[in-house]
Formats: structure tokens, sequence, C-alpha cells
């Protein structure tokens, strides 16, 4: 698979921004996430790319963080990583509380609701992050 050209020299144009060295390492974190499209784990990422150390995988996605390449994704317990809005446009998540599916939720209804609320609120609205939760399919089979 190959990732778009323009995403990866926004990528290398950020890593500069930030006074980020460019490594093999974050190259490949930064591969992985722009061609998964749910969120990643740790575990996940360090299982995806060889000749790397967990603290290494572990460090370089902290940088990647900090320059806002990359956003944490908090999922009860555990934090997930995907891409920032600047690379992925921005969306929300629906996660199954058993087995940690999650899916990309896209929906105007709700932006232009969460504005709303914003102002309502007595804000100019900048932004807003929320996670939806629920059972899916698959998990909620034995349970009836
Ligand atoms: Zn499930
Ligand atoms: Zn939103």
């Amino acid at each position: 698979m190959q990732i778009d050209d323009s995403i990866q020299s926004k990528f290398l144009e950020q890593l500069k921004a930030n006074g980020l060295r460019f490594t093999h390492v974050r190259q490949e974190i930064f591969y992985l996430m722009a061609s998964e499209n749910e969120p990643l784990s740790i575990q996940y990422i360090a299982s995806k790319i060889n000749n790397a150390h967990f603290v290494s995988i572990y460090r370089s996605i902290d940088a990647l963080q900090k320059a806002g390449i990359v956003k944490q994704v908090p999922q009860g317990f555990k934090n997930l990583f995907e891409l920032s809005d600047m690379f992925k446009p921005h969306h929300h998540h629906a996660t199954c509380e058993i087995c940690s599916k999650s899916i990309e939720i896209n929906n105007k209804r709700i932006e232009i609701l969460m504005k709303e609320l914003t102002k309502e609120a007595g804000l100019i609205p900048t932004k807003h992050h929320f996670e939806m939760y629920g059972i899916c399919n698959n998990c909620s089979e034995g349970l009836i």
C-alpha cells in the first residue's frame, strides 16, 4: 500500500517545523497510521514494525504527538493513537466496550450540534472531543 504524496510531504514538513529528525521508526509509525482506519495501540504498532525496540517506538509516538502529527484516543483504560486532524478529517469514534472494535463516525449533524451547544454556552466554538461506547453485534449475540 502506498500513501498519498501530499500526505507524505506534509509529514516531512511537520517534522521539520518541530525540529524533529526523520527516522525510520517515525516514518513507519506514520505509514502504519495512515494506512489503517482505526486508532492503534502501541502494542499493535510495535508488532508491525520490525527491528525497533518497544521503547524507541514509544518515544517516537510521544515525539510525534508533541509535534501534532499523532493524537491520543483514550479508550477505557487504554490509550490508542491515530493521525491528527491535520492528516485525517475530523471524526469521532464509536467503540465496543467488550472487544474494543472501533468505528469512525463522520456526521454533519453532530458537528452542527456541537457548534450550536458551544455557542449556547457563550463560547466561540474552536474544537470538541468525545467518544461513543456501546456493544457491537458480535459481542451482543451471547448476551441475549
Ligand atoms: Zn464487540
Ligand atoms: Zn466533531
